[in-house]
């Protein structure tokens, strides 16, 4: 029988998440035990992160007490929950079911290739990057790639890259294309790379533009390092993020953007629409194509 996993979970700024993560390894260590695992991801609706802390059996209330007051963390609101492992099992499978996006059939490495010879096949295990193709702004994008032929961009950028999943099927529909996939979190980036080999991809280094067509992986903040100037400026720009960084990149992202280039922008809600496309419509942009999936929306632009 397996141990019981006890969660604890709660709402803090980006700062503290970060704060309590290096507190998590640091105590651990200290300790000389394996940290209980931690995952912090955006939400949607608030700038907060939600973290969770897996804890395999009992929680150490010791330990827990150290790692709160190390992480100055006392009067954090915290849940502390035991998940049944029915839960496990069937979050778990529901995380892996394929998932069908024009030509583009994402699964886990548990499922087979659907066989065809216009089926694009990604495999993408859940795990620690957002992105297994089931979220609508995921599926979203795909199903705009997937209609996006004609268009041979030679420089592509996915940023906000999270599993990899756009990157590849990018590089699926244009396999001479340089693609940089970046994310800003270093976890996201190492999945990435493993990604990126289990579909057999072709590896570049970041900068490395003449090496051959491929992608490069990059850990960086928007558009916070030098290699963007050696990678861009790229004839597609595909960003899955959030609406609020959406509008703040608007600047960046039409400066890296090449005259005739395409913008691809998800992680909205149809409610934030306008702001999101203010936002580049400023920046000269127009837009081509709309795509709503549920309450979430994917968006195409075309800079002129
Ligand atoms: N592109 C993937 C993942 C989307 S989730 C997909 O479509 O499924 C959004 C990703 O953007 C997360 O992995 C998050 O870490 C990353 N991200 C958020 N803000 C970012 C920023 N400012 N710069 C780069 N990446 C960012």
């Amino acid at each position: 029988m397996s141990e019981t996993v006890w969660r604890l979970s709660g709402d803090l700024s980006m700062e503290k998440s970060l704060k309590l993560e290096a507190a998590n390894e640091q105590l651990a260590d200290t300790y000389g035990i394996f940290p209980p695992t931690l995952s912090y991801f955006e939400q949607r609706q608030t700038p907060l992160w939600r973290v969770e802390l897996f804890f395999a059996g009992e929680v150490d209330q010791n330990y827990l007490k150290d790692l709160l007051k190390a992480a100055d963390l006392n009067d954090w609101p915290y849940e502390l929950e035991a998940l049944p492992d029915q839960d496990w099992v069937s979050e778990s499978q529901k995380l892996l079911h394929p998932v069908e996006a024009g030509r583009f059939y994402v699964h886990g490495s548990h499922d087979e290739d659907k066989a065809g010879d216009d089926i694009i096949n990604l495999t993408v295990d859940a795990g620690q990057a957002f992105g297994t193709g089931q979220h609508e702004t995921t599926w979203g994008c795909l199903k705009l790639l997937d209609g996006m032929e004609q268009f041979k961009p030679a420089r592509i950028l996915d940023l906000g890259t999270g599993s990899g999943v756009l990157a590849m099927g990018a590089h699926r529909l244009w396999k001479d294309s340089n693609i940089l996939a970046t994310d800003i979190d270093p976890i996201a980036v190492e999945v990435t790379r493993e990604n990126l080999k289990l579909n057999k991809c072709d590896l570049r280094r970041v900068g490395d533009t003449d090496a051959g067509a491929g992608v490069a992986a990059l850990t960086a903040d928007g558009f916070g390092d030098s290699a963007f100037r050696i990678e861009g400026p790229f004839e597609l720009v595909i960003a899955n993020i959030l609406a609020g960084p959406l509008v703040q990149l608007a600047p960046d992202i039409d400066r890296f953007t090449t005259h005739g280039g395409k913008v691809m922008l998800s992680g909205l809600l149809v409610t934030q629409e306008k702001e999101v496309s203010d936002a580049y419509i400023a920046q000269g942009m127009k837009l081509a194509e709309r795509l709503e999936n549920g309450e979430w929306l994917a968006l195409l632009f075309e800079k002129p």
